[in-house]
Parts: C-alpha cells; structure tokens; sequence
C-alpha cells in the first residue's frame, strides 16, 4: 500500500467550521431543514466545489461528493453518514463520518490523482428523527425503501414544506440535482456512542451487525383509592404491580443474554399525587439485541409474566409499536478492513452496534460495512461527546486505506 498521509489539522478546522454553525446555544443543534442544518450542508456543497469534485443534491438535500473514476466510473465506492443531529447533540455524531470521509477521498485524490472507480462521499439529511416522526429519511429515500410525506413536526409543519423550502436553499449552478445511482460499496465511519473500544483499549470496532430494536408500551390498570384507610391486602395497587412487573423483566433479561439490553425510559403513575393509591400506570420498554429469537423469547416471556401477575381487577397489558430486524453487516468488507488495520498496526475489535445507524438501510441495497472509533468515557448524544484526536485520524487512515484498496 502506498503512503497515505491523512492532513489532520484540515480535518480539524473542517470539523470546527461546520460545529460553528450551529445556532449558539448548549451543544450541536443541527436539526433536518433547521438553518444551521443549511448552513453546514451549504458549507459542503462549497466545498465540494472549491476541492474539484463533482456536486450533487438530492430532494431531500442529501449532498454527494464524487470524484470521479476514470476507468469504471459507473461503479461507485461510497462512504459518509448524517448532517443532522440530536437536540443539544454533539460534534462528532454523523459529522465525523461525512468530513472524515471527505478527507479520506482527498488524501487520496492528492497522494494517487483519479482512482478507476468513483468514489463518493454522501451526507445524508436525516438520520436522528429529532424533529419529524421518522429516522434515516435521509438513507431510506437514497436507497428508494421510504418515503416520509405526510409527517410534521411538533409545530405542526409538515415534512414536504420544511424540506422543499431548506432544499430550495441550497441548490446553486454547477449542483447536480438529481437522486444518484446507488454504490457498489457503503462504507460508514462512526464514533462508538458506547464504552466497549475504550474499555478493550482498541482504536478501531470493526462493525458485524446491528442490534435490532422493539419498542412497547405497558399499562397497567389497577384502582385508585385513599392512602389511607385502604388496607395493605386490599390494595389494587398499579404502581407495586409494576415494581415487580419490572423486576421480573430485568431478571428475565439477564438469563436471557447478557447483551439483551432492557430500558425503561418513561413511565406515569396516575393520578400521581401523594395520598392516593396508583390507579394506572403507563411505562415504556425499549430492547435490542443482534439475533431475532432471543427478541422473540423475550417478547414471549413478557407477556406470559404479565398474565402471571394479572389477576382481577388487576390488568397488565403490553402493546409493542416498534419492531427494527437485526443486519448483519458484509462479512467480507470487515474481513478485508481487518486486514488492513493489522497491515496500519491499528489495534481493533470486532463488535455490534447497539445503536441505529445508516448502514443498517445501505445494507438493503449494497455491501454495507462500519468503522467505530473510541468515545471517550461511552459518552454522544450530549456536547461532552469527545473522542481523543489519535483515534479520529486512526478512522480516517483505515477508511482511506480501504477505499484506495476498493477504488485505485
Ligand atoms: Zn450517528
């Protein structure tokens, strides 16, 4: 493999020019359609430009960079992530995968000239689903799985509105406009969100599939009484029904498979007051795991318990909203990036994601692999979220060295 020296500081002043955009409050609040959000992919656009590469937009202000191949430049060997981010997000989330790719395809374009086939560097508009009721609007549209007319957001705008006018925005001369063909290869670079790279002390996760996701809501009815004067035994107590509804599900996870992960983010108590017993009780449980059966055993085992501890009046019903399959993501490309990180003396781990992320629609359509370097302390979706500046350019060196193995 030729020498491929990555320009670090480029990168940096990249990562902090489009951080600067956002509007000035707590974090990084590049919502889709948002200004700030405009501003960054305008900045991308102009750089696209200014760098000699071929710009394309999307209608739904996806950005493309490519540099075009000269031997099959039909074939396209892409890589990127999303523009957008969490409510007082951070500054690496999605914005590491598209400037780190940008700077992987300029390393190249400045160390080797033209490769063969075209390499492409995509930011796609949506990835978080902080604004509309939908995520990866951005990958879904370019992988023609979705489209998401008809939503609004929480002021009441719908998404066409707010899109064709942030879209309107940022068309310009000499900017393709047009849904681009879909690549060969997808390759997603990303900060780990989670404490497994650090803990192992590896720079490099090299992604093998991504959890799937099941989403529910439980209610549990009982009936609401005075604090007083209703006797212990004689209590339809919502809230003690879901204390050990709760418990009995953490366990059950656990025997299960250590890596089932099991959450409960909300939860209500009605009438919630002080001297009346719950009557009712909404809670919320999110769980993920890579392998299907074990989501459904899981599934099995909560509805069973639920019947268990129901008992008249006493209900206890679970009602699921959400249900993402597990990917596995492409065997070989992670072979082939195994390789070249033990060739760039890149310690790496093999792992799957417990996070969503664009790879797992690309997977849908194209051979689709990830990149995970270390966040420091596990943390991301907060401005804390930080990874330390050896492993952004570890990242960036694998993806260069894998696209240049891919493309020249
Ligand atoms: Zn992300």
């Amino acid at each position: 493999m030729p020498d491929l020296p990555v320009d670090m500081a480029q990168l940096t002043q990249h990562l902090a020019k489009i951080n600067a955009l956002s509007p000035d409050t707590s974090g990084q609040n590049r919502l889709v359609y948002s200004p700030g959000w405009v501003a960054a992919q305008r900045q991308l656009l102009a750089w696209g430009q200014e760098l000699g590469l071929t710009v394309t937009l999307d209608d739904y202000g996806t950005v493309y960079l490519d540099l075009v191949g000269r031997v099959q430049p039909e074939t396209i060997i892409a890589t990127g992530s999303h523009m957008d981010t969490v409510v007082q997000g951070g500054p690496l989330d999605g914005l590491y995968g598209v400037l780190g790719g940008l700077q992987a395809l300029l390393t190249l374009k400045q160390a080797l000239g033209q490769p063969k086939k075209t390499l492409r560097v995509i930011a796609f508009s949506e990835e978080e689903g902080s604004r509309f009721p939908t995520t990866f609007s951005g990958s879904k549209h370019y992988a023609r799985i979705e489209d998401t007319t008809g939503l609004k957001d929480k002021d009441g705008l719908d998404f066409d509105s707010a899109r064709t006018a942030a879209v309107a925005q940022l068309a310009g001369p000499d900017i393709q406009r047009t849904l681009p063909k879909l690549p060969a290869t997808f390759t997603e670079l990303h900060i780990e969100q989670g404490p497994r790279l650090a803990a192992a002390k590896a720079q490099i996760g090299l992604v093998a599939a991504i959890v799937g996701q099941r989403r529910y809501t439980v209610t549990v009815t009982g009936v609401a009484n005075h604090a007083g004067t209703t006797p212990m035994a004689q209590r339809q107590d919502a809230f003690q029904a879901t204390v050990q509804f709760i418990n009995r599900l953490f366990l059950l996870a656990q025997s299960l498979s250590p890596d089932l992960t099991f959450t409960v983010g909300e939860l209500a108590l009605t009438p919630n007051t002080v001297n009346v017993i719950p009557g009712k009780v909404v809670f919320t449980v999110d769980c993920r795991h890579t392998d299907t059966t074990v989501l459904d055993n899981f599934e099995t085992l909560m509805g069973n318990t639920a019947a268990l501890l129901s008992h008249d009046p006493l209900t206890i019903s679970v009602s699921r909203w959400a249900k993402i399959p597990p990917v596995q993501l492409d065997q070989q490309l992670l072979a082939q990036n195994a390789n070249l990180a033990d060739q760039l003396q890149l310690s790496h781990l093999t792992l799957a994601s417990g996070a969503g992320h664009d790879s797992q629609i690309m997977t849908q359509v194209t051979p689709t692999t990830m990149i995970f370097v270390p966040s420091i302390k596990g943390i991301s979706h907060a401005p804390q979220e930080a990874t330390a500046t050896p492993d952004l350019l570890a990242g960036v060196q694998l993806l260069t060295a894998s696209l240049y193995r891919q493309a020249y």
